[in-house]
């Protein structure tokens, strides 16, 4: 099912890389994983993200039962990570791939010039035939601005470098439309063509062993893909050949992908913390809604932290989020011209602004 792939993020959890009894790698997997990824290595250019840090590197650090304060996690990450790049290199090695090890921030991810930095290091390495093994840097990312999950930062990472495919290799057998412990007639969902709320409601009750996403975070990074061109499979990992196995079947989840926008709106519209909001009036809404630039004039209320040029979420009214963009002023700028006229800003600033908070062209509507 893979063939038709060029640009391929696979995404490995803890539970299938880390025996959990143990807390080592779990070898007689890594050997059979590596054998199929050499097999596409050379038509194809492949990415892996890999978690297992925190459970590779727990044993050596003190806690009862398991890691919860994010320090002891940090710790054992950064314990944990080095094991887990030296073994990437050992067992790719047996194949004569080189590795490279990219540790990534949520900010990496959210600051578009460091989107593009690090996008522009992962293609260099691709275009040398070097694999990068990427993790989330989990030692120095706090608890707001972390992803915590990389099933999501493989998502960002696959819109990142247009990848075409992005593979969840889980201990996961599928997503079911009831929960399977209590209903007899729980029938398996193979294929999603959007994801809507019951798909989400589906997805929260099911959860997996050792990493920290679980079903929920899968559907999230599907999302995000869905709207960049890239198609999501969820599978199970215990195959012989994780990789060239994958069907259509019982134990694989497929999520085809939605036409692709313009790389910058991708970019805007999977931005995961915006640095704050603001509420607009049913005539802004309207503005938007024809592809219009938002005005002071139809802004009702603004909040967050926000500097120029930061992504900002637009809600109408109390209701939904309707659009995200870059914001031209800072709040306290935009706190002062709120409900007024473009022209006026000048008087009111006191210098010469742009007539609107986001212009068009740095704003994307939220589809529902
Ligand atoms: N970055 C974490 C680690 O390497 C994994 C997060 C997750 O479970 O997805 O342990």
């Amino acid at each position: 099912m893979i063939n038709k792939y060029k640009k391929i993020v696979i995404k490995i959890g803890s539970s299938s890389i880390v025996n959990p009894a143990s807390k080592k790698i779990n070898s007689k997997w890594m050997l059979k994983l590596c054998k199929d990824i050499k097999k596409h290595h050379k038509e194809k250019n492949i990415i892996i993200v890999c978690s297992g840090a925190i459970a590779l590197g727990s044993p050596l650090i003190k806690h009862k039962k398991s890691l919860r304060k994010l320090e002891d996690k940090q710790a054992a990450a950064s314990v944990g990570q080095i094991e887990l790049a030296h073994q990437w290199r050992k067992y790719l090695k047996k194949h004569k791939i080189n590795i490279a090890q990219v540790l990534i921030t949520l900010e990496d991810s959210e600051v578009r010039r460091r989107y593009l930095n690090a996008r522009k290091t992962i293609n260099t390495l691709l275009q040398n035939k070097i694999i990068p093994v990427i993790n989330e840097n989990d030692t120095v990312a706090t608890e707001e601005i972390r992803y915590g999950d990389n099933d999501r930062l493989a998502a960002r990472v696959a819109q990142m470098i247009d990848a075409d495919l992005l593979i969840l290799l889980s201990d996961v057998n599928g997503l079911y439309d009831k929960n399977p412990n209590n209903n007899k007639d729980a029938k398996k969902i193979n294929e999603i063509f959007k994801i809507n709320k019951s798909i989400e409601r589906m997805a929260n009750s099911q959860t997996s062993s050792l990493g920290s996403g679980g079903m929920i975070t899968k559907i999230m990074a599907a999302k995000i893909c869905m709207n960049n061109g890239c198609d999501t499979i969820i599978t199970n990992s215990e195959k012989t050949k994780p990789i060239s196995s994958i069907t259509k079947n019982n134990s694989s989840i497929f999520f085809a992908h939605k036409n692709p926008s313009s790389s910058r709106k991708q970019w805007l519209l999977n931005h995961l913390h915006p640095s704050g909001f603001i509420r607009i009036d049913e005539g802004a809404h309207k503005a938007i809604k024809n592809n219009k630039s938002l005005l002071p004039a139809g802004v009702t209320e603004v909040g967050g932290n926000f500097n120029s040029g930061d992504v900002i979420s637009v809600y109408y009214l109390k209701k939904d989020k309707i659009a995200i963009g870059i914001s031209a002023y800072d709040i306290n700028e935009v706190k002062k011209i709120i409900g007024k006229k473009s022209k006026e800003i000048p008087n009111i600033l006191g210098y010469e602004g742009r007539d609107e908070i986001i212009h068009k062209d740095d704003l994307v509507k939220i589809i529902k």
